[in-house]
């Protein structure tokens, strides 16, 4: 399944640890290369560009990284660090760059003194602050985020979600949002994809992927999301994954869910299973939609509550 990102809109991408999702931030900022397929960027393949082309990709895709601390030189200053893209690109001293590195301070909610600091004195949210300052310095086409809150406690993490999504909008920037929740994406994504075992497994529309979802994979990942609501946590029919993810190495034959997938059918081991689209515009893989229940792109939280694996 092929993934995309139109510029001024921001795609989630969720899957546990080991999914492939950094592996895929790493593709796309040409961090490594890949051995099969292509990354287009504004209709260009960037896998074969070398030389001069190939930093003018880097300059239009910027990453922002899951640790702030290790994202830092501890020995450089704040304002040296946001302005070091920006010598790299464009040439100059740390003190031509100077006057842009207020401005992009400002611009995500940090003092400017703040530039005469080191990594240490400041807290890890505003750390995660001047990483986007620093990735956004030179003006980005895309902005990679791969698991920015995840260091980060749960109010500091609703801060600079907001912050993204501010940002994303006042610039008008394409964003691929790495997580391993399903509700740290939604409020900040337009569209969400799932990653499981070097697959995408389902993508569609934010809203759709989340209240609907049709591959038990992505009902599971939401399943382990608590509800603020006790009565709503109570009710709600939750979709329950056991065991080890196999390795990425020596995937399954067929579809690569199924050994930890309760709704398992024969065909699920003899083939994979081909992408069908709702009319929502989400796609699944998953032969429930084709075979055995026919779900034919509704939820697979319809199925039946006693049905194994399910719990109400
Ligand atoms: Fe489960 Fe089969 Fe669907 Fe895979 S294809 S998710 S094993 S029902």
């Amino acid at each position: 399944m092929d993934l995309a990102v139109e510029r001024g809109k921001t795609l989630g991408l969720v899957g546990e640890s080991g999914s492939g999702k950094s592996t895929v931030a790493r593709l796309v900022t040409r961090l490594i290369d890949p051995t099969s397929g292509t990354v287009q960027i504004a209709g260009g393949d960037i896998t074969t560009l070398g030389g001069g082309r190939l930093r003018t990709v880097r300059q239009n895709v910027q990453m922002v990284f899951q640790d702030p601390y290790s994202s830092f030189d501890p020995l450089s200053t704040i304002g040296r660090s946001i302005a070091e893209p920006l010598r790299t690109h464009l040439g100059g001293g740390h003190s031509r760059h100077k006057p842009r590195v207020v401005v992009l301070l400002e611009l995500v909610g940090l003092s400017a003194e703040l530039a005469d600091r080191y990594p240490g004195e400041l807290s890890g949210g505003q750390l995660q602050r001047a990483a986007m300052a620093r990735a956004l310095s030179v003006e980005p086409d895309l902005l990679v985020l791969d698991e920015p809150v995840t260091a980060l406690d749960v109010s500091t993490q609703a801060q600079v979600i907001n912050l993204v999504s501010d940002l994303q909008k006042r610039l008008g920037i394409a964003c691929l949002f790495i997580a391993h929740d399903l509700s740290v994406v939604r409020h900040v994504s337009d569209s969400i994809a799932v990653m499981q075992l070097g697959r995408v497994i389902e993508q569609g529309p934010a809203e759709a992927v989340y209240t609907a979802p049709c591959h038990p994979y992505t009902a599971a990942l939401l399943s382990a999301v608590p509800v603020p609501n006790p009565v709503t946590q109570r009710a709600r029919k939750r979709i329950v994954v056991s065991g080890e993810s196999p390795s990425p190495i020596d995937p399954p034959s067929g579809c690569r869910f199924r050994t930890r997938c309760v709704f398992a059918m024969d065909i699920c081991q003899e083939e994979a299973p081909p992408p069908y689209v709702n009319d929502q515009g989400v796609i699944v893989n998953c032969h429930l939609h084709t075979t055995g229940p026919k779900l034919e792109g509704r939820s697979v939280l319809e199925l039946a509550a006693p049905q194994k694996g399910i719990s109400t």
